[in-house]
């Protein structure tokens, strides 16, 4: 038996409705003594999936006029039993009606709770839960959709397939270990080499685009770099669709980093408009060029921004420089003027280049596919399964791991003994994924992220 749990599951804020969400073996109990029903009915007596039209009270006190739904367990989000109080969406009226419930029994919810006993009551697995936070944290279509084809369950399943295949593979080995003699097939390599080969390479792939599914769901950190009066806050506003940084003639006018999140195509980049590159007897400047470097380390996709009006010169060669190695794209800005830059240097330098007027808004389509296929977010399908938290990718990491150790040992002729413990260690880590055998640390760790409410 659980205590029951209650919060304010709307934000607290003026609203045509709050909701305060009451879930465990007593919810009836505890919102009959909050809500009296126009028809006399208790809530106790209530079937799943009703609803009452009543009144909220403090004690004899008169809240709020209100309508209580009432879900019966298993058949609720948390899978127990639960009513939601829907009152008027006032930030006073909400916190009362809470805090009568609070008076009637319930105790506050912690972040996350109705999610976690959900996940506990088996209703949804940890991956599934991860995409609820995904969901209502969405800030891009993409995100969205990835995060809803993830509550449906898809990672879930490939997932669960990989572990089936797995476990059948371990079984066989062990009972072909343990029963040497009994009438068990002789156990064909060639079989178990395939099959951990396919988890392998299931796995492989959705790893390989962990990267640009954050891009989608999380955004990318990216750093616009380019020396003073070359177009950065220009190309920023651009992005953004409105005048953010201010765009003036005097160099190095952009002396703090400004940051900004923008939708670009699917990818949301969380742009940092940094201060000129080129070094400067101006203090203030010069901060501006420390964050700058700083912000080319950090950055997960760089924008590298040229003067087609103006020959290259040595800041222009320390950014060629600083970009080495890194995902970057050149952009060639004020294409509106004519061109003095040497475009083959840095086509050479940075391997991708486009032409922009930041001014005129040219090329952001351009510009928009290049970052697309930069970030390689154009090869990802959001209504295929992928991995979209850290704690999911470092599991599937754990798990390809010991695949290929398992892959490794069958090569080298170890004993089936040795082959099971790779594949083990691979199962457990799935299992953990999905949180099937997820360890305590790890669920409240999920958890911890969510608001209190949901
Ligand atoms: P930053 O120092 O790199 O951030 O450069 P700004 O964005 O402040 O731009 C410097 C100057 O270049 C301003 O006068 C802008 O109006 C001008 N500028 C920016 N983009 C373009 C462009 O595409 N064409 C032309 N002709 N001028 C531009």
């Amino acid at each position: 038996m659980s205590d029951t749990i209650a919060a304010l599951s709307t934000p607290l804020a003026p609203g045509g409705i709050g909701v305060i969400r009451i879930s465990g073996d007593k919810a009836t109990e505890i919102a009959d003594r909050v809500v009296r029903t126009t028809s006399g009915k208790s809530m106790s007596d209530m079937k799943g999936y009703n609803a009452a039209h009543g009144k909220a009270y403090d004690g004899d006190e008169l809240l709020d006029e209100c309508v209580a739904l009432v879900f019966r367990a298993p058949k609720s989000y948390t899978g127990e039993d639960i009513v939601e109080i829907s009152c008027h969406g006032g930030v006073l009226v909400t916190s009362r009606v809470l805090r009568a419930v609070f008076s009637a029994g319930a105790r506050p919810a912690e972040g996350g709770e109705f999610t976690k006993r959900a996940f506990l009551n088996g209703k949804m697995d940890l991956s599934e839960a991860e995409a609820v936070m995904g969901l209502i944290s969405a800030r891009g279509e993409g995100g969205m959709k990835a995060a809803l084809t993830a509550l449906d369950g898809a990672l879930s399943k490939k997932i669960n397939t990989y572990c089936d295949t797995l476990v059948s593979a371990a079984a066989n080995m062990a009972a072909w270990v343990d029963y040497p003699d009994d009438e068990i097939p002789e156990l064909d390599f060639t079989v178990l080499e395939k099959r951990l080969n396919e988890v392998y390479n299931g796995i492989e792939s959705l790893l390989s685009k962990f990267d640009a599914g954050k891009a989608i769901t999380d955004g990318v950190e990216t750093a616009i770099v380019g020396k003073p009066n070359v177009g950065k806050s220009a190309l920023m506003n651009m992005l953004s669709g409105f005048r953010r940084s201010i765009v003036t003639d005097i160099a190095g006018t952009t002396r703090d980093v400004v940051e900004e999140t923008v939708r670009v195509g699917r990818v949301i980049l969380n742009l940092a408009d940094t201060a000129g590159i080129r070094e400067s007897e101006d203090a203030v400047e010069s901060i501006g060029v420390e964050l700058a470097k700083e912000k080319i380390e950090n950055a997960g996709l760089i924008l590298a921004v040229f003067d087609v009006s103006r020959g290259l010169d040595e800041s222009d060669e320390e950014i060629l420089e600083l970009c080495k190695g890194r995902d970057v794209i050149g952009v060639i800005n004020k294409t509106d003027l004519p061109c003095k830059v040497d475009v083959e240097r840095i086509r050479e330098a940075l391997g991708e280049v486009i032409f922009i007027s930041a001014l005129k808004g040219d090329g952001e389509k351009e510009l928009s596919d290049a970052i697309e296929r930069a970030l390689g977010t154009d090869k990802i399908d959001t209504s295929q399964a992928m991995l979209t938290t850290e704690r999911q990718r470092r599991s599937a990491q754990k798990a390809l791991e010991g695949i290929k150790e398992a892959i490794d040992a069958v090569n080298m002729g170890m004993t089936m003994d040795a082959v099971n413990v790779c594949i083990d260690s691979a199962i457990e880590n799935l299992l953990e994924l999905t949180g099937k055998k997820a360890r305590e640390a790890v669920v409240d760790e999920v958890f911890s992220r969510f608001c209190v409410g949901k």
